[in-house]
């Protein structure tokens, strides 16, 4: 799969180029270069008021996850890039066995991002997380009927459950939760029964499935939670309407159970930064309580730190048990799930 992206990845990785700020102070001796995964919109206040604040400019270039790795490597010791913001802990892992990352020391970092959601080596740091629970049907489904994530193989979910592809980091990193759960035996045998209750072939990204429940052609779905956010504080009315047929079901809540696959968007310093210290300091300001409750609720996330509470939207879904597994294990499982779903059929 990786093999396949790289020729379209060479040619969007030219067209890509850093840009200085629209908004850069008179005097700005010292800077930061930041490669992020992350859209402009999504990412470029906080890192204005990091600028602010610093005195510390900022260059941003925003591009594909996989596309930004993939200019990483090939730039080696000349990038310019002294920080990596991108999604999933599975591509995070797969930055640092690509070896573009450096681990640094911050105690504020330490004490602010909860341990499960940064890498033991200190190479990467989750900055807001995501859950991906079960999306029911109101009406179709009673959450009775719901419990956990391997319960979904049960026969009464026969052709009633929408999921995106096997090529999606999403799907491939609850796989790789539930290995480090049951190992990959269960898993296997999990991931064979799950694909059997498919409504149809997996196609379209998160929100899809969640519009496929509302049009009638699933009772369940699978998706990231801050899409169903998305959908309903966005302007595109239809999305909203079938965000509000569908209702959450957070799986694995049972006592002694694990809790909820949950996921982060996350930064890291890379291995070649030329601008260590700021890209530190930017770091940590991104755990600031001001900054954290701006990512997260701009980005429809949770926010990591203890002392920042989601938005009134999130919090309007109840609070769940999240699975504390560290993140880290969706990377060192990345490539057992993938064989697994691809042996199970899932497309
Ligand atoms: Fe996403």
């Amino acid at each position: 799969m990786i093999k396949s992206l790289i020729k379209p990845l060479i040619t969007s990785i030219l067209a890509l180029s850093l840009v200085a700020p629209a908004v850069t102070s008179a005097v700005a001796s010292e800077e930061v270069n930041v490669y992020s995964a992350r859209k402009e919109k999504l990412i470029k206040p906080l890192l204005d008021n990091f600028t602010k604040e610093s005195g510390i400019k900022v260059n941003l270039l925003t591009g594909k996850a996989d596309a930004l790795l993939k200019k990483l490597e090939l730039e080696g010791e000349n990038t310019p890039a002294d920080i990596l913001i991108t999604t999933d802990a599975g591509r995070l892992h797969r930055a640092k066995t690509a070896g573009v990352l450096h681990a640094i020391e911050s105690e504020i970092l330490i004490k602010q991002i909860p341990e499960n959601l940064r890498d033991p080596d200190n190479q990467w740091f989750g900055m807001t997380y995501r859950a991906r629970p079960i999306f029911y049907v109101k009406g179709k489904v009673k959450p009775e009927e719901l419990s956990s994530y391997e319960a979904l193989t049960d026969e009464k979910w026969k052709g009633r459950i929408c999921i995106r592809s096997s090529n999606n980091i999403y799907n491939q990193s609850l796989l790789a939760s539930m290995i480090a759960a049951s190992g990959e035996e269960k898993t296997a045998k999990w991931a064979k029964d799950f694909v059997k209750n498919f409504a149809r072939p997996p196609k379209g990204g998160d929100r899809d499935q969640i519009k496929a429940a509302a049009s009638g052609q699933c009772d369940i779905a699978i998706a990231n939670s801050y899409y169903y956010a998305a959908m309903i504080n966005g302007k595109d009315e239809a999305q909203k309407a079938a965000a509000n047929t569908v209702a959450i079901f957070w799986p694995n809540q049972a006592e002694g159970d694990r809790g909820t696959h949950v996921n982060v968007s996350g930064g890291a310093v890379t291995k070649h930064a030329k601008h260590k210290e700021n890209a530190i300091k930017l770091l940590e300001y991104m755990t600031k309580p001001s900054s954290q409750t701006w990512y997260a609720e701009k980005n429809g996330e949770y926010p990591v730190t203890a002392d920042t509470k989601p938005s009134k939207l999130i919090q309007s879904w109840g609070e769940f048990k999240a699975d504390d597994l560290n993140l880290s294990a969706l990377g060192e499982n990345n490539a057992t799930a993938l064989k697994l779903m691809d042996k199970a059929g899932w497309k």
